[in-house]
């Protein structure tokens, strides 16, 4: 064995119920006394029992997915305005990105709550978009000082969401197997993630209140964002990036629909990863684990349902081509690279 494997720092805390005291503790811990509180209208009701009786100088609700470069601004100034020293973000991967576009230029903390799985928390990565294009870098000063996870936070997040973001997940976990810097650690944690995630997912479709299967969820998401902020971005990643940004397509059903075709294509040629996968999921293969998952959970299936059409196909293949990591165990072709993105378009079996 023979590896680079660097570990982010932040302290992590799993606090289901009990979010408002961990965050107040976590601010203190910064020595901050101007809170600037970052969460869309959607979750302002979840971010002010949350923040309630921290010092906040500001709350800001203008949160954008993708993060266009104007709404990044505009939030940057507001911070400056209101003498910010501290980011408390309550909500999603987009909200924990206007945060970190915050931070990119302020240097100011973050501490992150998340409602959703998308592990943006627990990774150095920003992204910006300017038209249609989405820009992302790797900076340390986006890295939240600190993750306050509170399954209570997300039992009121729908079911459909709950899976498509649950399997976004675990897209994570599957691309750090083939990403360019994956390592022993990274698949490590990957597995340990595919495994929760597949006990968690189901846990929450049947009872979306259910605690337990919340907390199975967030440990599996934070595991998996934790392996991909190592690995790297793998073929997966750079298709849905792609489809994204160029297509306006919604984040984590991106991901759902695309996992299978590119597990498919790359299990031939990276048994490693089919066994690790497998022994996760408690099947003979891993398309057979993820299969029984996506079926169990109703899983978004066909990209045309949220707005991917056939005539962009070929574009999609002539701008993910460029970009294949040269790490993927399967070579990409326009050939095989046209039917993934066809059977993706239509929802066909990935088989
Ligand atoms: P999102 O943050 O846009 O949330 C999706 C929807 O769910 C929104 O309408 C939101 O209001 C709602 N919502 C969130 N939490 C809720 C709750 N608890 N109850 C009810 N509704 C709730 O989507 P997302 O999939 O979490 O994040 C997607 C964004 O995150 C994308 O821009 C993506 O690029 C980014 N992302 C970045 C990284 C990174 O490492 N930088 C990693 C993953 C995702």
């Amino acid at each position: 064995m023979r590896f680079v494997h660097e570990t982010l720092p932040q302290r992590v805390r799993l606090a289901s119920g009990e979010a408002t005291a961990a965050v107040a503790e976590e601010v203190t811990l910064l020595g901050a006394t101007r809170v600037m509180v970052i969460a869309s209208e959607r979750e302002a009701g979840l971010a002010e029992s949350v923040t309630t009786g921290l010092p906040v100088a500001l709350t800001y609700d203008d949160v954008v997915m993708h993060v266009p470069v104007e709404v990044a601004d505009r939030a940057r100034a507001a911070a400056d305005a209101a003498e910010a020293d501290v980011i408390v973000t309550v909500g999603g991967g987009s909200t924990t990105g206007l945060g970190k576009a915050v931070a990119l230029t302020t240097g100011l903390p973050i501490v992150a709550v998340p409602t959703t799985y998308a592990g943006s928390e627990a990774t150095d990565v920003w992204g910006l978009t300017e038209g249609a294009v989405k820009t992302t870098g790797v900076d340390r000063r986006v890295l939240p000082r600190a993750v306050v996870y509170d399954a209570t936070l997300m039992t009121g997040l729908p079911v459909d969401l709950s899976v498509a973001s649950g399997l976004n997940a675990l897209a994570h976990c599957v691309d750090s197997l083939w990403a360019p810097r994956t390592d022993p650690i990274n698949a490590a944690l990957a597995a340990e993630g595919a495994r929760a995630l597949r006990i968690g997912l189901p846990h929450v479709v049947a009872d979306p209140h259910s605690i337990e299967g919340r907390e199975q969820t967030i440990h599996g998401a934070y595991l998996a964002a934790v392996a991909f902020a190592s690995a790297g971005s793998g073929l997966h990643h750079k298709i849905c990036h792609v489809l994204g940004g160029r297509y306006d397509l919604p984040h984590a059903q991106t991901h759902a629909a695309v996992l299978p075709h590119v597990l498919a294509l790359n299990v031939p040629n990276a048994p490693e990863a089919d066994a690790r996968l497998a022994a996760a999921f408690g099947t003979p293969t891993a398309l057979a684990g993820l299969e029984q998952l996506r079926a169990t959970v109703g899983a978004p299936r066909a990209l045309r349902d949220h707005g991917f059409r056939e005539d962009q196909v070929a574009d999609a293949v002539a701008a993910v081509l460029p970009v294949v990591p040269p790490s993927n165990p399967t070579p990409v072709t326009t050939e095989n690279l046209t039917a993934l993105l066809r059977a993706v378009w239509e929802g066909a079996d990935p088989a």
